[in-house]
């Protein structure tokens, strides 16, 4: 199974910018155990920005372009080492892949990147995506990772995408509005109905919200790959997940649209 991991700010970072560091260990024991089991990770994290605000001791997130970007470098820096270091203790070995909407969009670019994620899948490393947020502005930002998350499981031919983020998963209607909105579990074809819930979540520390995190199970389903939608708090959600258990909101892909309960995935 080729599973696909991504993380948001929130979760990793407390409100300050700083890493969590009781989740970010127990989140990287984690995938390391799911690794473990069998299955191709690929991780997809955020955090570089706001990470670079906190040890930059920012106390808000930069305005400007340039320190924005320069915080992005920072930030970077401090998560490679922390997944290299974490990821190590279980002897995993991590790989950092940064890019940009012009490296999607180009072919032969973009065969690059899935010949090289494909490799390092053989080489058994675990690829930590993000985007290249350095150089990455105007026409060529993808913007958010949700979306990016969605392009890699596309171009990796994963069979599951996992958002963890600080929401339960999509709801009937914004339910930082309505208290009476209800989670929906199941998702089998995506649409106008679940853009108008979305509208209006956005995430504090990163910059997606509910309606990046439709477009990329869009994206993902169109590609033949499962996409749920779970609160990261607690990392060992993502073992509930992979059980088949009823957590978050899964959306399902083309393929599995048929199929009522579980997962059924060839660990
Ligand atoms: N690439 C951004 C970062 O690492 C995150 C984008 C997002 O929050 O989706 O800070």
């Amino acid at each position: 199974m080729r599973l696909v991991v991504k993380v948001g700010t929130s979760t990793l970072a407390h409100s300050t910018g700083r890493l969590n560091i009781k989740r970010v260990e127990h989140l990287c024991k984690v995938l390391s155990d799911i690794k473990n089991s069998g299955v191709e990770l690929v991780f997809v994290t955020s955090g570089a920005i706001g990470v670079g605000q906190g040890k930059l001791s920012m106390k808000e997130r930069p305005s400007d372009l340039p320190t924005t970007q320069a915080a992005a470098a920072v930030g970077q820096c401090e998560l490679m080492y922390t997944y290299d270091k974490l990821f190590g203790l279980y002897n995993h070995t991590v790989a950092q892949v940064l890019v940009t909407a012009d490296d999607i969009g180009d072919e032969i670019r973009k065969d690059n990147f899935m010949n090289t994620m494909l490799r390092l899948l053989q080489l058994d490393v675990v690829p930590v995506i993000n985007e290249n947020d350095s150089v990455s502005a105007r026409e060529c930002v993808i913007g958010d990772n949700d979306t990016l998350s969605g392009i890699v499981a596309a171009a990796v031919n994963a069979d599951l995408l996992i958002i963890l983020s600080d929401v339960q998963g999509l709801y009937d209607s914004n339910p930082f509005t309505n208290p009476e909105a209800k989670l929906l579990r199941v998702v089998e074809k995506i649409g106008s109905e679940h853009f108008a819930a979305a509208e209006g979540s956005v995430s504090k520390l990163g910059t997606g919200g509910m309606v990046t995190k439709l477009q990329a199970a869009q994206i993902a389903t169109a590609a033949g790959c499962d996409m749920v939608i779970a609160n990261g708090m607690n990392p060992d959600i993502l073992y509930d997940i992979l059980e088949g258990k009823e957590v978050g909101t899964k959306f399902l892909s083309e393929k599995h649209r048929k199929r009522e309960v579980g997962y059924d995935y060839d660990i």
